[in-house]
């Protein structure tokens, strides 16, 4: 039968079970810091003197050794590559960045690491410093393998220089306003076009002063702005002109696209396309004219003044209205030329057609028929009315003097002169007025004769 225990007995017992409690408790923190070791993704190594003491299952997983003996045999300088990238050499590096970990207490850098197969992957490395006494230096590392972080970085990286070579390499300019109307970016070309620079034009407000310097044309740009602003999304296009940082004027279209909290414009120089625009617009009026006038007198010529007569006559059998033409030739013109020369005689059909066009009222039309033969077409008029208009320029080119580069010429004119009510052809009324200009010759000249 076995005793019960003393009292004494009871007492070592408890002790005992106590430290073996204590133990125990030990033993379990133990394992629970084994158990982050090992569980941990990073990896953990502990360095000592510049050698690998210990290191968990992720370091070996990581590298791609067969185990953890054969991992704490390589030396660190095995598992780096020759350089870094930036092209330092790993060596020097490594103990730079040991020393800067023993004296700080611990460092945090990059590191490309290389492993058992021979890829090299980039890692962020911590190193904290355990001990520092002499000969007996111990280091603590955690590696986090940043490969996938890496490649986003990179495919970020990339998509940023795309959009960079977009926004710098089109031919327009692209500027980026915030909700405040600040410019957060203008791209080169936009200085290009504009002389401006970020610096030149902080905020909205700056740029249409500068940019639009007159009030009441600024006045108008803001206003599109603002209903342009106020519609949100894609706003119209605009063309506005601008003055350059140089003082040079430029026409601009402007396409803003309206976001939550940002407003994006598009511009692109239509200056040039404005000119030849502009060119292209004169030059065709310029061969209109030149198609319907006379290159010397500058009058209607024949073709013109002919169509310009059956127009007239179309409108006055329309309206029921009379109109007049008449036939006007200069006397002895061929006198002027055989005295004066042919340039004078220019001259002189020249001052004529001045004279003339001076004494017309507006509606009236004048065409240089052929050599010194005028055709004045008289709409809405009826022969007898227009008699006193008729003499009167006659008159006038019998008494004015021709202003010509030898000086001053007189001439004179005789008119044949027909009404119609639109009946007629123009060919008819024409050799209506050419016959009573040939009476009006007969008959001395400087003088106007009415057709039968
Ligand atoms: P009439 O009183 O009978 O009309 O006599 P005229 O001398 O005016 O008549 P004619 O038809 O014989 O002569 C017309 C002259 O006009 C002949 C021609 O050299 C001249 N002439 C025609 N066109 C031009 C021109 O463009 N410039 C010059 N300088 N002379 C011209
Ligand atoms: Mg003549
Ligand atoms: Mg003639």
């Amino acid at each position: 039968m076995e005793e019960s225990p003393t009292r004494e007995e009871l007492k070592q017992r408890i002790s005992e079970l106590e430290k073996e409690v204590e133990s125990y408790a030990v033993l379990g923190q133990d394992e629970k810091y084994r158990i982050l070791f090992e569980k941990s993704k990073d990896a953990i190594l502990i360095i000592k003197n510049e050698k690998f003491v210990d290191c968990n299952q992720a370091t070996i997983d990581m590298l791609g050794y067969k185990n953890k003996n054969e991992f704490l045999q390589t030396h660190p300088s095995e598992l780096s590559p020759d350089t870094q990238t930036y092209g330092r050499d790993s060596f020097t590096k490594a103990n730079e960045m040991m020393d800067l970990a023993l004296k700080n207490g611990s460092n945090r850098f990059e590191w490309d690491h290389i492993r058992a197969n021979g890829e090299v992957f980039p890692v962020e490395v911590l190193l904290t410093t355990i001990s520092n006494q002499k000969g007996d230096r111990v280091i603590h590392a955690i590696w986090r393998d940043i490969t996938e972080r890496k490649l986003e970085e990179k495919a970020r990286q990339k998509e940023k220089e795309t959009f960079s070579i977009i926004l710098e390499s089109t031919p327009h300019g692209i500027t980026l306003i915030d909700s405040h109307n600040k410019y957060l970016y203008v791209n080169p070309y936009f200085t290009e076009i504009t002389g401006y620079t970020l610096k030149d034009i902080p905020t909205r407000e700056d740029w249409f002063k500068k940019a639009y310097p007159e009030k009441n044309y600024r006045k108008k740009v803001c206003e599109a702005w603002g209903n342009d602003s106020n519609d949100k999304g894609q706003g119209k296009n605009h063309e506005f002109k601008i003055k350059c940082k140089n003082g040079q004027s430029k026409f601009i279209e402007f396409r803003s696209t309206f976001l939550k909290d940002r407003t994006i414009s598009v511009l692109t120089d239509i200056t040039e396309q404005n000119q030849a625009k502009q060119e292209l617009k004169l030059l065709n009026l310029r061969l209109k004219h030149e198609a319907t006038h006379d290159p010397l007198t500058g009058a209607l010529n024949r073709r013109a003044i002919l169509d310009n007569l059956t127009k007239e006559l179309i409108r006055a059998k329309r309206r029921n209205t009379k109109l007049s033409i008449g036939l006007c030739d200069i006397d002895h013109f061929k006198l002027v030329n055989d005295r004066h020369g042919h340039q004078v005689g220019d001259d002189v059909l020249c001052s004529f057609v001045k004279v003339m066009q001076n004494t017309l009222r507006p509606y009236d039309l004048l065409g240089r028929y052929g050599g010194e033969e005028f055709l004045l077409v008289m709409p809405d008029s009826i022969v007898s009315a227009e008699e006193g208009v008729y003499d009167r320029l006659r008159a006038k080119i019998a008494d004015h003097k021709m202003i010509t580069r030898s000086g001053e010429v007189s001439i004179t004119i005789s008119i044949g002169i027909t009404s119609s009510t639109g009946d007629e052809t123009s060919d008819a009324m024409i050799a209506k007025a050419d016959v009573a200009l040939y009476r009006a010759k007969e008959n001395g000249r400087n003088q106007l004769v009415f057709a039968d």
